[in-house]
């Protein structure tokens, strides 16, 4: 079996076999097909698709492709949860620490940025001292004693997802329903939890721009998910415009915290709250979303989702001071001021998470290190009223020349219009086994 015929195969839109799929992630993985090749291939699927079956064997063959978790020590269902990838998305920071502290047992493997979107570990290692790289061992051990750990994808867990997703962004070959469902899917079976929600970003900071796209790669992995026989949901969520007000490492961290003292954006926090609350109902944490919501809510209010995140913060060694009284601002910054009056119409999120990546707050190559204190926080959001010589943004960076370009980029992200845009809903529909409810 050649390479060069399965990726003219593709290139001509022809379906693979299981056996072209096989060899390709099982030569990829061991580093016996080329990045070049693999690129070729992988630009071939974004162009011309693969069907349900490519789409579930692709993910096997990466599921198997390393070890499979066994949280079986850990008691209860297993909660996780996946989002297809945003700007400013900082919900598993919130979410996790709220189910954890309603009792259910959060074992979560987490992703680095991708593209123009941020990724949970990089957001964590901001943090001075934190372990994303823990053994399994450990790691059910933190579980079993806090219900909470967050760690990055082990090297054995689905390693060709990761030396995979690691190409696709920087090859601009993320955006494609079945790499990124097989990529997602074969991470989170492998992980082992035993009920998964799946986040699908929607608008133009996602992957997915359309509702029609982000609701049929939410039914294909939930297919994939329910086939594999655990229980698996996806909320379609808004991301339009950027979630909350922060977008970088350190940023992120910071609002995370405040969200969880209850001082959060209203779209984070509400994200977040429908979120766990589905989370803790695919626990069976209780019997209906009314009363999940209203735990999620209490351990806001009560402060103990917030004491969850120190404790997990200190059980992964990290520096709790930086949580409790904030991270030392980054060495430059530029406001970036509204040049009309009127109001914010549009803010592209895509845009706003390209500015961030000038500032240093993400990767533009595979071997890049982030600047962690780099980002922006929105001081104005989409619907906002503005006035010429308003302050919308604050741009952070340790590099002082990548301020003009991201200042420039972030304006670009703006549109400004006389009256104020419809209201667009945070979360837009439902997906489970037994089909999609609008909302
Ligand atoms: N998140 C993932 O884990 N994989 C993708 O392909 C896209 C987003």
């Amino acid at each position: 079996m050649r390479m060069y015929d399965i990726i003219t195969q593709k290139k001509h839109g022809g379906a693979l076999s299981e056996n072209e799929i096989r060899f390709f992630v099982d030569g990829f993985t061991k580093g016996e097909i080329p990045d070049y090749q693999a690129s070729a291939l992988l630009m071939a699927i974004c162009l011309k698709g693969m069907d349900e079956h490519e789409t579930t064997v692709l993910t096997d063959a990466m599921l198997h492709s390393g070890d499979v978790a066994d949280l079986s020590s850990i008691a209860g269902i297993k909660v996780d949860k996946h989002s297809t990838g945003g700007v400013g998305d900082k919900t598993s920071l919130i979410i996790g620490p709220i189910v954890a502290s309603c009792g259910v047992p959060v074992a979560k493997m987490s992703g680095r940025g991708l593209g123009h979107t941020g990724g949970t570990v990089d957001k964590l290692e901001s943090i001075p001292g934190f372990q994303t790289s823990i053994d399994p061992e450990r790691f059910c051990s933190i579980v079993r004693a806090t219900n909470i750990a967050i760690i990055g994808q082990s090297g054995d867990i689905a390693p060709a997802d990761k030396k995979l997703y690691a190409l696709r962004d920087v090859t601009s070959t993320v955006d494609s329903i079945p790499l990124i469902a097989s990529s997602i899917m074969s991470k989170k079976l492998a992980a082992g939890s035993d009920a998964i929600l799946l986040d699908v970003k929607t608008g133009s900071g996602a992957f997915m721009k359309t509702l029609d796209d982000s609701l049929a790669l939410a039914k294909a992995m939930v297919s994939i998910g329910t086939r594999s026989g655990r229980r698996v949901m996806a909320l379609i969520t808004q991301m339009d415009t950027p979630l909350g007000c922060a977008i970088g490492n350190e940023l992120e961290v910071r609002e995370a915290a405040q969200t969880l003292q209850g001082r959060g954006a209203e779209d984070l926090t509400d994200v977040c709250l429908e979120l766990s609350s589905y989370m803790l109902l695919l626990a069976g944490a209780a019997d209906n979303l009314d009363a999940c919501m209203k735990l999620s809510k209490d351990s806001i209010r009560s402060g103990r989702a917030y004491e969850k995140l120190l404790e997990m913060v200190k059980a992964q060694n990290g520096d709790v001071s930086v949580i409790k009284n904030g991270f030392a601002e980054a060495k430059f910054t530029l406001p970036v001021k509204a040049s009309a009056n009127g109001y914010i119409t549009h803010m592209n999120a895509e845009t706003c998470g390209l500015a961030a990546l000038a500032l240093g707050a993400g990767r533009l190559r595979k071997e890049d290190s982030i600047d962690y204190s780099a980002g922006i926080i929105l001081e104005k959001k989409t619907g906002d009223e503005i006035k010429s010589g308003d302050i919308i943004a604050k741009l952070y960076t340790s590099d002082e020349r990548k301020l003009t370009e991201a200042s420039d980029i972030l304006k670009s992200a703006l549109t400004i219009g006389s009256s104020p845009p419809p209201h667009i809903k945070n979360i837009l529909a439902v997906v489970s086994e037994s089909g999609i409810t609008l909302l």
